[in-house]
């Protein structure tokens, strides 16, 4: 079976290994390099800019735990140069896994030609790769307003951010959903003025009112300026100075050295031709697919962010995995449909947040009966251990059954810690198996058993 990919991001190269595993012959097309917009833009950079800023900032807080004062410096270049190297590192971990599972992989521009056929735009020529079935995962990138015209100098998309040429000395961000709290958590780190454009009263509009409050909290004890109901209507270089002033529709006008656009994204589905294979895309160029990723053409899958279910890499490398099993025969045995109300998600801010399954106030609006338990951190010995004793654990379960249907955790290490609520969520655990399991102590974990309780 000749099975194609296009693009090598989470849902192309999980796809990509998974499908050869299993016996496929695997084409992967790829236009930039193996890894995606996660490894070269997204994920691994950003979160490897979060985690030198936490450090500093860790690092100042250390006072109460019994050291001197300490004041780090961050080194451009040496940032620069650890975000290239871990970078390198996953891209090349990645190609090797890739052909040692005996996966073909083309450098180029795929575009369909047929029902059963891509050309290939490479750096060696053009080339025609007939396949049986075929995955499209060529992701997305930032939506750009019609309103502003990034530069990549002052006037920034989230991808112009790294590496970091310079630190903005005072940066505006615009957006306040997951992208625009991380980058204004990421500059603040790093000791910019910032000021988020938040176009609701509240920032994360959509999440636990209770858990925006803990991050709006950790804004203004950094002196983030948060500009409430206000949407950017324009953004402009500075004509009196070298940065940019961003005006919004109630008339407040924003003066800073630079600005981020963080207002999401579109989907990469324009100039691969669809028509020609027989797959639709929606209005906003999203490819529509039903459980189990096919597209309006039986043969042909998509994954990941083009497909417009939950941007994130987790969902797409899953997404990936599910298309493989399901084109190998799987799915008749083992395969189990992706359920993307039970993905467990996070934002790296400080304190982070992380959440999966029900949420609180969903459960409320649907009108379904819910038990509610939130446990502080600051009663857990690790977290006072940690000088660290903000934030909370909320599960929610079915108060008849007592399975677990969700839960947030606000605080540190929260992205690791939901994962106990995530495989609660998934396999349908009671609160009573968080109970009963044998937890270490001290450890943050602690306050999941209590919260379980
Ligand atoms: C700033 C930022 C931070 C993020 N952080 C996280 C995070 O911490 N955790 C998380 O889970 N998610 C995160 N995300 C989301 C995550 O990056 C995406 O959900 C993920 O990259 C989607 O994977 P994908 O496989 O669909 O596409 P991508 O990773 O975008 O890969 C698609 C690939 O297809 C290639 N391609 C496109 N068109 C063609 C073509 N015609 N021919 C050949 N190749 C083509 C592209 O070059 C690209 O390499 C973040 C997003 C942003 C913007």
């Amino acid at each position: 079976m000749r099975f194609v990919i296009v693009g090598g991001g989470p849902a192309g190269n999980t796809a990509a290994t998974s499908a050869a595993r299993l016996g496929a012959t695997v084409t992967m097309i790829e236009r930039d390099v193996v890894g995606g917009a996660a490894h070269l833009w997204d994920c691994i950079p950003s979160k490897t800019m979060i985690a030198t800023g936490g450090a500093m900032s860790f690092l100042r807080r250390s006072t109460g735990m019994g050291l001197e004062q300490a004041s780090p410096e961050v080194d451009t270049g040496a940032l620069t140069a650890r975000i290239e190297d871990i970078k390198s590192h996953l891209q090349h971990g990645t190609s090797e896994l890739l052909s040692s599972q005996g996966v073909r992989m083309v450098r180029g521009t795929a575009r369909f030609t047929g029902p059963n056929t891509v050309l290939v735009d490479g750096v060696d020529g053009s080339e025609e790769i007939a396949f049986d079935n075929a995955l499209v995962a060529t992701g997305s990138r930032p939506r750009i307003p019609e309103w502003c015209q990034p530069d990549g100098d002052r006037i920034l998309t989230t991808r112009d951010c790294y590496p970091p040429k310079v630190f903005p000395a005072s940066v505006t961000v615009i957006g306040s959903g997951v992208t625009g709290v991380e980058f204004v958590h990421m500059f603040s780190s790093f000791a910019a003025k910032v000021t988020l454009v938040v176009s609701r009263q509240q920032v994360l509009p959509g999440k636990d009112p209770e858990v925006a409050a803990v991050l709006e909290d950790d804004f203004l004890r950094r002196g983030v300026h948060l500009l409430k109901g206000a949407r950017a209507t324009a953004i402009d270089r500075d004509p009196d100075g070298d940065g940019v002033v961003v005006r919004c529709d109630d008339g407040r006008v924003v003066r800073s050295s630079h600005a981020v656009l963080a207002i999401g994204s579109v989907p990469n589905s324009d100039g691969l031709d669809l028509d020609a294979a027989g797959v639709d895309t929606d209005d906003g160029g999203y490819i529509p697919i039903d459980h189990n990723c096919v597209t309006t053409a039986a043969h042909i899958y998509a994954a990941g962010d083009v497909s417009g279910k939950l941007p994130l890499s987790s969902v797409a490398a899953m997404q990936g995995r599910k298309v493989a099993e399901r084109l190998m025969g799987l799915h008749s045995r083992q395969h189990r449909h992706l359920d993307y109300d039970k993905a467990a998600s996070a934002i790296f801010t400080e304190p982070e947040i992380a959440d999966v399954g029900l949420a609180e106030a969903e459960a409320f609006a649907s009108g379904r009966k819910i038990r509610v338990t939130k446990v502080p951190f600051s009663a857990t010995p690790k977290a006072l251990i940690n000088n660290d004793p903000r934030g909370f654990v909320k599960i929610v379960s079915d108060p008849a059954t007592g399975v677990v249907l969700g839960g947030s955790i606000v605080g540190r290490h929260a992205a690791e810690l939901i994962s106990v609520i995530a495989l609660a969520v998934t396999a349908n655990l009671k609160v009573s198996d968080i109970v009963e399991s044998l937890l270490v102590h001290p450890a943050l974990s602690e306050a999941l058993a209590e919260a379980a309780e």
